[in-house]
This record gives structure tokens, sequence and C-alpha cells, in this order.
């Protein structure tokens, strides 16, 4: 199999729905091995911009922020997906499941990955995540907003030069810190172990302009598949199910004369 590609607006719910997408797949696969009691058919990896320890920052052409022959340059962009596209290209084979988690909004880029896995004469397929413009930057004011409350904490800490204190004193200083600002109610939309980063506000709206979404009825944005932010577990399941169905599966003889 196969190179599962994701692709969404920036935080819309991928990297969440590329985790459960492994953990299915890894126990389809043991289910196969153990079945037939011989040595995994199939290795799994998640590859994805925190893997390669890409920041957010690369995706930013904000302005105000670089001059315009490094704008139309975008070479931080350029580098960053040529290291996707090396540790794809590294792993990729008719033995190896890939899921590589990211934007992947250019429908050029996704061409060019669609091409890797021919050469490889091994499926591809994209897993879009649906959400809406709204839910997507409420996430990223969220994160925008925990960011901006632990930059403040540390400062405030910082700002508090711990003095030897009477004894008196002592027990106060296990009581609750009061200057310490409170998670809000923006952040509640976050899982309690999001430790992502956002994008910046004019990064954000950059890069949804400029998604270029998934076509199914050009060769290398199908075979499609599509999951939204409010599908629940027994609708994401089925999804993985098809997607496992169509690359793994006995339907995989329906995608190989395409290869
Ligand atoms: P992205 O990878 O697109 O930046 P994440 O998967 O990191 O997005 O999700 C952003 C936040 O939204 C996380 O805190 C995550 O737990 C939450 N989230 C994502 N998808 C859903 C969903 N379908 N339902 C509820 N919360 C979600």
């Amino acid at each position: 199999m196969p190179l599962i590609i994701i692709t969404g607006l920036p935080c819309s719910g991928k990297s969440t729905r590329a985790k459960q997408l492994h953990d299915y797949l890894e126990s389809r696969i043991a289910e196969t091995t153990a079945a037939s009691s011989s040595t995994p058919k199939y290795r799994l990896h998640l590859i994805s911009d925190q893997t390669q320890s890409i920041s957010r920052t690369v995706y930013d052409l904000s302005p105000e922020k670089l001059p315009a022959h490094v704008r139309s340059a975008n070479a931080s962009e350029k580098d960053a997906r040529a290291a996707l596209y090396g540790a794809v290209k590294r792993v990729l084979s008719p033995r190896d499941i890939v899921i590589l988690d990211g934007l992947n909004y250019i429908k050029g880029w996704r061409y060019q990955l669609f091409c890797e896995a021919k050469n490889m004469r091994t499926p591809s397929a994209v897993l879009q995540i649906g959400c809406s413009v709204d839910k997507a930057k409420q996430v990223n004011e969220a994160r925008l907003a925990r960011r901006k409350r632990t930059e403040q904490q540390a400062s405030s800490q910082g700002q508090q030069q711990p003095e030897p204190k009477p004894e008196a004193e002592e027990k106060d200083s296990e009581s609750p810190d009061h200057t310490k600002p409170e998670e809000n109610e923006t952040e509640s939309i976050l899982s309690k172990d999001d430790t992502s980063e956002p994008y910046s506000e004019s990064n954000f709206e950059n890069l949804i302009f400029r998604y270029e979404e998934p076509n199914p009825m050009t060769r290398w944005d199908s075979p499609l598949f599509t999951l939204i932010w409010e599908d629940d577990p027994h609708q994401t399941t089925q999804t993985f199910s098809k997607l496992w169905d169509v690359l793994a599966g006995e339907s995989k003889k329906l995608v190989r004369p395409n290869l």
C-alpha cells in the first residue's frame, strides 16, 4: 500500500484524524498478521510537519514579514516540501503504508506525490478533512490565546524574583498563584493533550485563501475520501474501512490498473 495523503484547512483536525487512521490501520495489520500467523504484511509510517520538525512559519508569506523577492521564491515552504518528499520517498513501497499528515493544499504537490506512488507501483489515496473556516479559525484563535497565556505566565514568573521569606510567609507561598492567567473559554475547543503551535493570523488567512480543494475527477486526487469534524467514531471507522479495502483489501485490484 500505499500512500495516504491527508489534506485540509489549517487547524481543521488533520492530525487528530491521522492518528485515528494510524491506530485503525495498526489494528487491521495486526488482525491480518494474526489470521495468517506470518510476519506483518505492511509496515506503517506517519509523516508530518511535526515529525520532520517543520515550523508553522515556513508557510508564512505575510507582506509585512517578508520582502517581495523572498515571497515569490517561497523558499522556506519549498524546503519544507523537499524534506517531506524525501521522508516519504525513503519509506514508500508496496509493503509500507505511509500516512502523510499535512496541509497538502497545492494540487501540483499532490500530483507529485501521486507520481511518486505510481513510480513505486503502489496506490495512493487522498483523505480530505472537512471543516468550516469558522471552526478552523476558532481552533487557531484558541492556540493563539494559549500561547499568549503561557508567555504571560513565563514573564510574570521571571519578574517574581525569589527572595528569602520569613517563616510565617512560607505557608502563603503554597496558596494558588493568583497572578497566573487562567485558561479561558476560547481554549476549551482544544483537547487536553493539544500542544500544536498556532499560525499567525495573517499566515492563517493566507493559507485559507491559497487552499486548493481536491478534485475527485483528477487521477491524483482519487480515490478521494472525506471526513468532517462532526463525523462520529462509527462514521469514521466506516471511512477508514473503505480506505483499507481500496488500498489493501480486495478492491485494491480495481485501483491497480490505473497505476
Ligand atoms: P490540525 O492538524 O489540522 O492542526 P488538529 O488535529 O491538531 O488539527 O486539531 C485541532 C484541535 O481540534 C485539537 O485540539 C483537536 O483535539 C481538536 N479536534 C480535531 N478534530 C476534532 C473533532 N472531530 N472533534 C472534536 N475536536 C477535534
